[in-house]
């Protein structure tokens, strides 16, 4: 494709190959759609999973080849013209074009933008040493590989889920393991203080240390390839190999350059659709008014993803189904399987189902008197039921949710 290509045959373009491009090519093509679809990913892989990035994977339990959603040949099977390692640097609205970082022009009818986020970068004096790394993709693993084999003590900055998720393969390699979090309890920002102290205490158990309130002021290198990380309280921890985890933002440069809405993610309706004609969005760079929440939010999960994706394809495909999925999420640490389902922010009462002792229980959350969210541990039936109870509006009563001989499924006759 040298010159651009005629408007009207374009068809579909998505930019960004990650979990929301891949599901949202496959699903048009579920959907019906017979016109031509290109992907773009700036990454030279075969579109990826990245959950097993920071468990399985960085644990050498599975191989690169197992990562792929589907094999190289699938995209050509379907029509799928995939282009790895091409980055997507100009978007025009008014033309339906965009522009190539291998010079091309390539127009579209649809575009979808599956640009996902980047992870926060730390901009303290020395955050830039060779030791120091950010773990997203398969090359941020490979790096990190690269030092972890002769690393033997760990500094995590950030208590947040791939942080924590790091801490535990770390510890199950055998290192020495130090997290640093700016908050007070771990995963602050989504686990409710019970959950967060059982993982604090899982973590513990295994023997990683953690410090809270604590803000990290400058990382010095040392003669022997190792790093002291200096915090503001004048305590200072020595380190082989760190990783950062805090956070992360949209990617939504080529949107607001292409002045479409954006506003901690790009903003979008329930069918995906973008404040621009014939663009449309999903994933981990949008934000959304989700029928389950009180505002709009920005989920980093691949239900979001996922299901956001379906349905922008599904509306590109002439066959609406708007986005309305209770919004779920998982997390791996040790043997530990967290499932968590729907939103408690701003619960005020929470129920025990299980003995936490156990390490088998949930935890029912309500917002006066109603069913918002199950968090569940190593209960994944818990976690499949109450997917159905919340997706139903079904509230088992407080005395229903803490009996654990009660069947939740008769709810929903
Ligand atoms: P991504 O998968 O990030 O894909 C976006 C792609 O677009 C990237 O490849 C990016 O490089 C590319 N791109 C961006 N801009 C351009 C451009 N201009 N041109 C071309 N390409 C571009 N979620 C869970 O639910 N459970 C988990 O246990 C879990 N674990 C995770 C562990 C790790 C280590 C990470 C990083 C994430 C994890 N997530 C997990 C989150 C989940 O993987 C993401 O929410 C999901 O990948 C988001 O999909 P996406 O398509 O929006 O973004």
């Amino acid at each position: 494709m040298t010159a651009t290509q005629q408007q009207g045959n374009a068809g579909v373009v998505i930019v960004g190959a990650g979990q929301a491009g891949y599901q949202c090519a496959e699903s048009l093509r579920q959907e019906g759609y017979a016109g031509p679809i290109t992907l773009i990913g700036d990454e030279p892989y075969t579109p990826y999973q990245r959950p097993p990035l920071s468990k399985s994977y960085l644990l050498g339990e599975v191989d690169k080849e197992r990562l792929q959603f589907r094999s190289s040949s699938y995209y050509a099977e379907h029509g799928i013209e995939l282009l790895r390692a091409t980055m997507v640097t100009t978007l025009s609205p008014q033309t339906q074009t965009l522009q190539l970082s291998d010079d091309r022009t390539l127009a579209y009818d649809q575009l979808v933008l599956a640009t996902g986020a980047t992870p926060r970068q730390l901009t303290i004096p020395g955050s830039d040493v060779a030791g120091r790394h950010y773990l997203k993709t398969l090359d941020d693993v490979d790096r990190i590989e690269s030092h972890l084999q002769q690393a033997e003590r760990i500094v995590v900055i950030g208590a947040g889920f791939i942080g924590m998720e790091f801490a535990a393969v770390a510890r199950k390699l055998g290192k020495t393991v130090q997290v640093l979090a700016h908050a007070e309890r771990v995963m602050e920002r989504v686990l409710s203080p019970q959950l967060s102290d059982y993982f604090q205490q899982l973590h513990q158990q295994q023997g990683v240390e953690i410090a809270y309130g604590m803000d990290v002021e400058r990382i010095e290198s040392a003669a022997d390839n190792s790093y002291r990380v200096h915090c503001s309280d004048t305590s200072h921890y020595q380190a082989d190999l760190i990783l950062v985890g805090i956070g992360s933002l949209p990617n939504t440069e080529l949107a607001e350059a292409a002045g479409i809405i954006c506003d901690n993610g790009l903003l979008v309706d329930e069918n995906g659709a973008s404040s621009v004609p014939h663009i449309y969005a999903a994933g981990d760079c949008t934000r959304y008014s989700h029928p389950f929440a009180a505002a709009a939010l920005r989920l980093e999960s691949v239900q979001n993803a996922v299901d956001q994706a379906r349905a922008v394809a599904a509306h590109i495909a002439g066959q609406p189904k708007p986005y309305t999925t209770v919004p779920w999420f998982w997390s791996d640490q040790y043997d530990t399987k967290l499932q968590m389902v729907g939103l408690a922010e701003g619960c005020d009462e929470q129920v025990l189902r299980g003995e936490v002792a156990s390490g088998r229980f949930s935890i029912f959350h309500y917002r006066q008197g109603a069913l918002r969210a199950v968090d569940s541990i190593n209960k994944p039936a818990d976690h499949m039921i109450s997917r159905k109870l919340l997706a139903a509006g079904v509230s088992p009563n407080k005395e229903q949710a803490a009996d654990s001989g009660f069947a939740l499924k008769s709810l929903l006759g």
